[in-house]
């Protein structure tokens, strides 16, 4: 049975188009449970209405659309009910619906599935027979599954316009994401993508045949010119005969016949993508089969030539990444390391089909000040060629060639941010104090970025947290000691005015390093962090080695340690901590006259079995930093990655702000400096509600620190009591939103409130 799903999913996958999916999917199912029918319904919300979209088995007498209003017939009772209704004779059932079009009388035995995508019923999938008799469990398990396998089909035909309903205006184009960093970003799509795969292809038909021609031609002659940049770039270095490769190459894309067969394929109909894996794979399959072992060889070639040909149809300036000017980053994957290897100057806006608001990707998304959709779980890029997008990241919503109206409207959005911006840069250089004389320090969240010198204008002195696993991330090994010195030192000398909280390597969850294989089932529960590096001294020491002689003469050093769940590991680090600043201390003390304090050392409280377990720690540590983004994750026991369940990610979940109350009264009680550097410091509400409980030191990123500042100067902390009061009694997040919304937007500050955000 599984096979026969697997291949079932496969072919309507495949299918070119919704239509020829719907009509597979239908045909298909019939055949594999031996029915007589097989029929899909698709809900019209608009409309009130089902509409008969795909059926192997009815004989439907009229030209014009069936149509089952909602509330009438039994695929409408599977739809209310949300679940599958297995009826051996339809035709006595009370809510049998007779259609005059359709002959439906003959087929007694019915089993109707609601297909449902995010909670929301898209249509119905039934199965009939003529002799009365129940589905078996197995055939009623086969076809649930199979509607919830189609919900997904269904709803990337929706995002992609395929079903405008009536009421929709036929030509605005959006998909859904998350809200990952608020603000409006319009420009040039930037399409970032893997290697290509002939295998990845869906065969997509076109009725632009020149335009495809074009588009393959282009592809070819980039390819040549990529084949030659890359065979001179290795001249000298490899032999001759390796070389020849390249020959072969060219004489294979001079042959007339792969051309000439390419374009023939897109005269048939073909986009150049699907006509290119059509004659390649076909090409391939020939040679495989040939006895001569020279000539199968050559399949790989062939299949080597199709792909790269394939990547310069889909993308342009792939290998140099070169985005045109102000354009927004998409991918099915934007990664934190993606982001740091692009010149950030040129994207203004960020989608990015996998990920949610919490992914590093979205961390480092706001602290870039770039809007960005994630989790758009619904958007295909690869239909992406050249278009204008509109990255609404208040809303998580994306728009794909709007009219003009649209657009319009969101430069205006986009206008009115840009004045709040400038307003609030004018209190740079102002205390940092609410109006009743409350100080509050603020300090920076880098890592991500380290490299941005205009940091100094924000009129910030201090690091609060310092992520150092980035560099980590993006070279093929570890980085060496001295490689660590000189990264470090940048950053120390920067805020040498100050101090820096450089946190210990936090690898793991969702930043795996790419040389040391973590195949975790539950990576945010696994090997992560503190437990990584009390594993692997080498590396931990090497760091804190590399921290401290970085520190050497300037001394503004402090260590945050992450992921830290028991006194064990407080224990261990700081003993390992100790003996790095023994050795670093013995070299440079001899014979240098600078001098290295010993800096001091801070715990994460990022674990819920921290906030519990403060007095165990507190006597072995010199600070507390709360990482709210990972104690709601693991308090909520919801992946911060994981866009299914994104809306149950929230750290205004009252239950989150009671351990946060309980963390800062522990920490007064104990006599020990707390701050916050996770996400919910550098968003407007979540500083009010910090504030009201009695944290004064936030971190956060860049972006954010003008929007704080200026909140913390227009407030009075006396008045924000009440709010926090009602918040700690509220039932649920959104309820905590509203009464903090209320709080901004009473204090004059409602323009720092956004839908979504
Ligand atoms: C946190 O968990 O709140 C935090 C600041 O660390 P990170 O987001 O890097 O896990
Ligand atoms: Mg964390």
């Amino acid at each position: 049975m599984l096979r026969v799903l697997q291949r079932i999913v496969e072919a309507v996958n495949q299918a070119p188009d919704f239509e020829l999916a719907l009509q597979t999917m239908v045909r298909q199912v019939k055949e594999a449970l031996q029915t007589d029918s097989c029929t899909v319904y698709l809900a019209d919300h608009d409309q009130q209405q089902f509409a008969l979209a795909a059926t192997d088995g009815l004989e439907v007498s009229s030209s014009e659309p069936i149509h089952v209003p909602f509330g009438e017939g039994v695929i409408s009772l599977a739809a209310k009910r949300e679940e599958p209704l297995n009826i051996a004779n339809a035709s006595e059932h009370p809510k049998f619906l007779k259609l005059d079009e359709v002959d439906e009388a003959r087929y007694n035995a019915m089993l109707a599935a609601p297909v449902i995508h995010r909670r929301r019923v898209l249509g119905v999938l039934v199965v009939q027979q003529e002799h009365d008799r129940a589905f078996t469990r197995d055939e009623e398990a086969f076809v649930v599954t199979l509607a919830a396998q189609l919900a997904v089909v269904i709803a990337h035909a929706e995002a992609k316009g395929y079903l405008r309903t009536t009421k929709q205006s036929p030509w605005l184009q959006t998909t859904k994401g998350l809200a990952a960093a608020p603000g409006v970003a319009i420009g040039p799509a930037y399409v970032v993508q893997p290697r290509a795969k002939l295998s990845d292809v869906t065969p997509k038909k076109s009725d632009k045949p020149e335009h495809e021609i074009r588009r393959f031609r282009t592809a070819v002659a980039r390819t040549r010119q990529e084949l030659n940049e890359l065979s001179d770039s290795m001249k000298g270095q490899v032999a001759e005969e390796t070389l020849a490769i390249f020959e072969v190459y060219h004489a294979m894309l001079d042959s007339a016949s792969l051309g000439q067969q390419v374009e023939q394929t897109i005269n048939d109909g073909w986009r150049a993508q699907t006509a290119l894996k059509i004659v390649v794979e076909d090409l391939v399959n020939q040679f495989e089969n040939l006895d001569d072992e020279y000539i199968r060889e050559r399949a790989s070639d062939v299949r080597d030539l199709g792909q790269r040909i394939l990547s310069h149809l889909k993308e342009r300036g792939r290998y140099e990444h070169s985005p045109p000017p102000q354009c927004i980053l998409v991918a099915h994957e934007v990664t934190a390391t993606m982001l740091a290897e692009l010149p950030n100057t040129e994207i203004i806006g960020m989608v990015s089909v996998r990920g949610s608001g919490n992914s590093h990707a979205a961390i480092l998304a706001r602290s870039m000040g770039i809007p960005a959709v994630l989790g758009a779980d619904d958007f295909d890029i690869n239909e992406l060629n050249e278009d204008t997008l509109v990255v609404d990241g208040y809303n998580g919503e994306i728009f794909i060639n709007p009219p003009l109206q649209v657009e319009n409207e969101y430069r205006e959005l986009a206008e009115e941010e840009l004045e709040l911006r400038q307003k609030i840069e004018t209190a740079r250089g102002k205390p940092v104090e609410t109006e009743d004389g409350v100080k509050v320090t603020l300090q920076l969240n880098v890592g991500l970025n380290t490299d941005r010198d205009w940091l100094n204008e924000l009129d910030i002195a201090s690091v609060g947290l310092y992520r150092t696993e980035i560099p980590f991330m993006m070279q093929e090994r570890l980085p060496t000691e001295d490689e660590q010195v000189e990264l470090y030192s940048q950053v120390l000398e920067q805020f040498k005015a100050g101090t820096v909280v450089m946190r210990t390597l936090d690898v793991g969850g969702d930043k795996p390093l790419p040389y040391l294989p973590m195949n975790e089932e539950n990576p945010f529960l696994g090997w992560r962090g503190i437990r990584m590096t009390l594993d692997h001294p080498e590396i931990f020491l090497v760091q804190i080695r590399a921290m401290l002689r970085a520190s050497v003469g300037r001394n503004n050093l402090q260590i945050l340690l992450p992921m830290i769940t028991s006194a064990e590991e407080v224990d261990e680090a700081a003993r390992m901590v100790k003996q790095a600043y023994h050795e670093v201390a013995e070299e440079f003390n001899g014979h240098d006259t600078q001098q290295l304090a010993a800096p001091k050392l801070g715990v994460m409280i990022e674990v819920p079995a921290m906030v519990y377990h403060l007095h165990t720690i507190v006597d072995k540590v010199d600070f507390f930093s709360v990482g709210s983004n990972d104690l709601t994750q693991y308090l909520l026991a919801v992946d911060r990655n994981n866009q299914r369940v994104a809306s149950l990610y929230d750290a205004y979940h009252p239950a989150v702000l009671h351990a946060l109350q309980q963390i800062i009264e522990r920490a007064n009680d104990l006599d020990k400096p707390v701050s916050v550097c996770g996400e919910l410091a550098g968003e407007p509400g979540g500083a009010l509600l910090l504030m009201a409980m009695g944290y004064r030191t936030f971190s956060m990123n860049s972006y954010n620190i003008d929007r704080i500042r200026w909140i913390i100067r227009h407030i009075k902390a006396a008045d924000l009591a009440p709010m926090l009061a009602r918040a700690l009694q509220a039932r649920s997040p959104q309820e905590v939103r509203k009464i903090v919304t209320m709080t901004l937007e009473e204090a004059g500050l409602g323009g720092f409130v956004r839908a979504g955000s």
